[in-house]
């Protein structure tokens, strides 16, 4: 947000209309229509042949897996698959774009009318129902790279990318604010990985955004839309809700300075300036028309024969959403923990189920997911698959603390330990010289100790059960191994008694 500015001026209800499209890089070996690979971070120009490079007669010839690829997003975007797609030619001059066009999707694309739930940011149990307009293939151009470092303006072209295979997700514009827009694209991004149509590294480029925003404002009942915004070539979630945020500010001040509405202005495009956190004003956006698309002449449409995209869609496995439903349902989960280990993808999930099956308390297991076992993750730079702990052995664990034998703070010791050994659960207690302590040794150190301390005997028959707290922690000096639940309850039941 500018800091300079607040909406605080504003008095008319306010309505933010976020659309988002979102290109993202297919995960095929080769590019949309040649031989050449995609693989990243190769010398400049070093992934190039006739047909990318837009040779005069070179002929370019479809890439199976793409179009598999995207029919199985499609599906998994709840979208209709249309018996036959085609090719189009949409034509622009760019220096990164040697041929001269780019082949695109124009009005048959291979995915339409969808739709993707995510959780309502404003409220974990509500469900937001986001639609898709279409999702279409086309190629990717280079990449200019302008160098001012010698102090003379130095422009090159890499060509690698040019003809790499994207797809385009375009959405309704239904998100509501720059959170949904963010919650949109985790869910996206977690959909596109668990489906391997892209790994998403938005570093690389392989998923970039372009966000529409614009307000609605309701002027005593009369609704007025502000013009559309377009900002460019995002490229972190972040970033999408810096702008968002910025743009939904920005457009209500410009509007009640100026008044102007989308009838003045239908659309504007904009990019994103990450050092001093602004959108700014790029080129007019070309209409659709002014790019003269028509059928490429190269190209034969494709056909997509109902039976084969029913085929694909019995291979997409269970989609995060449901695993989500089935983790609440299952394992009594609730919607939170439940969010938070679906988003960390599927070996994450698979360790949960292991070691809560293992444990026989799904809840405490997820906590200890959720706490112990994410946050060393993260400080350490794991996933599920390198991870110390198996996922058995943290089930063992936890069942030692539901069963009563270990606290959680016995229990973090364990856990620390097992970081470091490749041991068994009852091997890590007995190095730890952790064993359970009978009934009547803590009988025995409640009785010494409230000898010792016979205040704390009067205050709590007074009323002040609070009091025996202060005996927990010298307990623990006695005998490391006593459970604090257990001494908690004995003292209590021994003044009781008195
Ligand atoms: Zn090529």
């Amino acid at each position: 947000m500018p800091t300079t500015q607040t909406l605080a001026a504003n008095k008319y209800p306010v309505t933010v209309i976020i659309g988002l499209e979102v290109h993202v890089q297919l995960k095929t070996q080769t590019k949309l229509f040649c031989g050449c690979t995609t693989q990243f971070g190769m010398p400049a120009n070093s992934q190039v042949c006739p047909v990318c490079l837009g040779m005069p007669g070179a002929l370019p010839v479809m890439n199976r897996e793409a179009i598999k690829l995207s029919v199985r997003t499609g599906l998994a975007l709840n979208c209709d698959i249309p018996p036959l797609t085609k090719w189009d030619r949409k034509q622009y001059f760019y220096p990164d774009l040697p041929k001269g066009y780019q082949i695109s999707q124009f009005d048959l694309p291979i995915c339409a009318d969808g739709f993707v739930e995510i959780t309502d940011p404003a409220n974990p149990d509500a469900i937001r129902r986001i639609g898709i307009i279409r999702a279409h293939l086309e190629e990717d151009a280079g990449k200019s790279m302008h160098d001012e470092s010698s102090g003379v303006s130095d422009s090159k072209i890499d060509l690698n990318r040019c003809g790499t295979p994207l797809l385009e997700i375009v959405s309704q514009p239904d998100l509501r604010s720059a959170d949904e827009a963010k919650a949109y694209l985790s869910e996206l991004k977690l959909l596109l990985t668990h489906l391997g149509v892209s790994d998403c590294e938005m570093q690389q480029g392989s998923l970039r955004v372009d966000a529409n925003v614009n307000l609605h404002i309701d002027v005593d009942g009369k609704k007025v839309a502000t013009p559309i915004v377009e900002v460019k070539n995002l490229n972190s979630f972040r970033n999408v809700g810096r702008a968002l945020d910025y743009e939904v500010e920005r457009q209500l001040i410009a509007w009640e300075d100026t008044g102007e509405t989308i009838d003045d202005a239908p659309k504007r495009t904009f990019g994103w300036d990450d050092v001093n956190e602004r959108t700014f004003a790029q080129r007019e956006k070309e209409e659709s028309a002014d790019y003269r698309y028509f059928p490429d002449p190269d190209l034969l449409p494709v056909r997509l024969p109902r039976e084969w995209v029913e085929e694909l869609g019995q291979t997409l496995g269970e989609l995060p959403a449901a695993t989500r439903t089935r983790l609440q349902d299952q394992f009594g989960l609730k919607t939170y923990d439940s969010d938070v280990i679906v988003n960390q993808g599927p070996a994450v999930i698979e360790y949960f189920e292991t070691a809560a099956t293992r444990s026989g308390d799904a809840r405490k297991t997820s906590s200890w997911m959720l706490q112990d076992v994410m946050r060393t993750m993260k400080e350490r730079d794991l996933n599920a698959k390198s991870f110390p702990i198996p996922a058995e052995r943290l089930g063992d664990l936890v069942h030692q603390i539901v069963d009563g034998k270990l606290d959680n703070a016995r229990a973090r010791d364990v856990f620390e330990y097992l970081l470091e050994h490749d041991d068994s659960v009852d091997a890590a207690l007995a190095a730890l010289g952790i064993e359970s302590v009978n009934e009547d040794d803590i009988v025995d150190l409640c009785r010494e100790l409230l000898a010792e301390n016979p205040q704390v005997i009067a205050d709590v028959q007074a009323g002040k059960q609070q009091a025996v707290g202060a005996l927990i922690g010298k307990a623990r000096g006695k005998n490391p191994n006593a459970n604090p639940k257990v001494v908690r309850q004995t003292l209590l039941d021994l003044i009781a008694q008195s």
